[in-house]
């Protein structure tokens, strides 16, 4: 039996605690030291890949580079899926115990030797604020490996009960044969980590294509799993810009034989198109290949009339402004019943005067509530969307500005609309952008189906209400519009073990990160009966 988990308790870096003056040491000296130069890691040892070189910038700071990384090839692709499927038998064969220590130990040293510097790492290069940067590269990584762990061992005991006479009837859970493609996003550290560990500890070998924006803490976390005792040859490391070449590159790894399942996290147009890509191979492979995507999401929060609106309005900015709006579950539409809305004391009253009150610069300055978002390209969407909200005749209620001179900031903004299908209502900007729709008082029923109807992704949502019975009627008319639904509570911060992730409709394959069936996927169970 291993180890009983628990979740990682977060540090709160207090002035004057050790952890903050810790971590104040490793921001320092990552940022005197970069840019590094991140290598790709193919048959158990480091590849310098030559050609141009592509920089992860840091967001808050973007004139500098995080680290830098070379272009890999769709040849070196063939290489790694090679030393990859070479590696297959002996850590297949490997007892899932000794499987399980790896990851044990890694989640130790995420939590312990290299907590500082792994969170300064997501911090600098995905532009995560103190907080964020702790639940995410520390806390959550640390239990996804943890629960995982525990979760595989659960699964592998669940075994057929019948059995006659003579009989023993039991299952096998094998490995996929073939390789996994790990694509993974910039906005977890985490979800890189259990997009390749989630297969890994099931026996899996990968091919990991980490997203250029997130580099150096994928690097990090791969050599933690090195210094774990992941045997060289499971994971083979592939960094490599967006656009043409990642294109050649998955190309090259989809049209092989062997490729037996994605574990993507990124966005709804993307995975459709790898989709698209499997589908045209599929005469070409040995098996079919498992799919488990988890992608764009536009996510709600519902204010019922008897809510408590101060909660709501915590909920509200908690879950579209922390990280920016840049978590796949962060909010980015508001319904609030009129008889809530305008007054002294009121939601928006108080909405507004929150907003105020956040600040938005460097995350190495830990005071802030919000940093940058990621990218150029994601600053100017932003803005764009808050032109296009206002063509649509929405209001701009607070920001809709930005400036990107030194680092990407994008001001917390917030747009009134009188069109619940309005841009800005339906499509995924993932920055800081809420819309608030403010709907009739008695119109409570008809809001949820207007929720409904418009949800085409539908990862997460949240409802505040103090009535019981509207409570139910929301959650059944809501019940196919988030894969994760929270009543009372902001749509953000899944935990793993506590509320297992993902939706359904355009937002994915709905595998629930951080649950024991999620490993299923990752399995090609094998039912014997023995006779004696
Ligand atoms: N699990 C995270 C949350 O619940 C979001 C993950 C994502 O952005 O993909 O907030």
């Amino acid at each position: 039996k291993l180890p009983t988990v628990k979740n990682e308790p977060n540090f709160n870096y207090a002035p004057g605690s050790p952890e903050r003056a810790a971590l104040k040491k490793a921001l320092a000296e990552l940022e005197a030291a970069a840019p590094f130069e991140v290598p790709a890691f193919v048959g158990g040892k480091e590849v310098k890949v030559s050609g141009e070189r592509t920089e992860q910038p840091m967001p808050h700071n973007h004139k500098k580079a995080l680290c830098t990384f070379g272009t890999s090839t769709p040849e070196l692709a063939s290489q790694a899926i090679e030393a990859a499927l070479a590696a297959q038998p002996e850590w297949e064969a490997m007892p899932f115990n000794d499987r399980a220590a790896i990851f044990l130990r890694a989640a130790d040293l995420i939590s312990g030797k290299y907590r500082a510097k792994i969170c300064a790492a997501t911090m600098l290069g995905q532009g995560k604020n103190v907080w964020q940067a702790e639940i995410d590269a520390a806390a959550e990584l640390a239990d996804f490996f943890r629960f995982g762990a525990a979760q595989v061992e659960q699964l592998y005991a669940m075994q057929p009960t019948e059995n006659s006479p003579g009989v023993w009837n039991r299952t096998e859970y094998r490995p996929l044969e073939g390789f996994v493609f790990a694509v993974t996003p910039f906005n977890f550290t985490a979800i890189g980590g259990n997009l390749v560990g989630a297969p890994a500890l099931t026996g899996n070998v990968l091919v990991w294509k980490p997203s250029p924006m997130a580099t150096y803490s994928s690097w990090l976390v791969f050599q933690i799993l090195l210094e774990a005792g992941l045997p060289k040859n499971v994971i083979q490391f592939l960094p490599c810009p967006n656009g043409d070449a990642t294109i050649s590159l998955v190309d090259r790894v989809l049209s092989h034989r062997m490729f037996a399942g994605l574990h993507f996290t990124g966005s709804t147009h993307v995975f459709r198109h790898l989709w698209q890509k499997i589908g045209n191979n599929i005469n070409n492979y040995l098996s079919y290949p498992r799919i488990v995507g988890e992608t764009g999401g536009k996510n709600f929060q519902l204010v019922h009339p008897s809510a408590n609106v101060r909660a709501a309005v915590t909920g509200a900015i908690r879950g579209a402004f922390e990280y920016q709006g840049q978590k796949c579950s962060a909010l980015s539409r508001l319904y609030v019943p009129k008889g809530l809305w305008e007054g002294e004391g009121k939601f928006k009253e108080i909405l507004l005067s929150e907003v105020a009150k956040i600040t938005l610069g460097p995350v190495t300055e830990f005071e802030h509530f919000m940093g940058p978002v990621i990218s150029q390209a994601s600053f100017d969407k932003c803005l764009s969307y808050v032109e296009k909200a206002k063509q649509a005749g929405g209001e701009v209620l607070a920001g809709g500005k930005g400036d990107a001179s030194s680092g990407y900031y994008v001001e917390p903004t917030i747009i009134l609309t009188k069109d619940p299908r309005s841009p800005t209502m339906v499509d995924e900007i993932f920055g800081p952008v809420l819309t608030v729709y403010i709907y009739e008082d008695d119109q409570f029923e008809e809001t949820c189906k207007l929720i409904d109807q418009t949800t085409t992704y539908a990862l997460t949502g949240c409802i505040f209400s103090d009535d019981r019975a509207a409570t139910v009627k929301a959650g059944a008319l809501l019940r196919h519009a988030a894969g994760n639904y929270y009543i009372n509570d902001k749509s953000t911060g899944a935990v793993v073990g506590a509320q297992p992730f993902g939706g359904a409709r355009g937002s994915g394959t709905n595998d629930k990160a951080g649950s024991m069936t999620f490993f299923t996927r990752w399995c090609q169970p094998r039912s014997v009966k023995e006779s004696f």
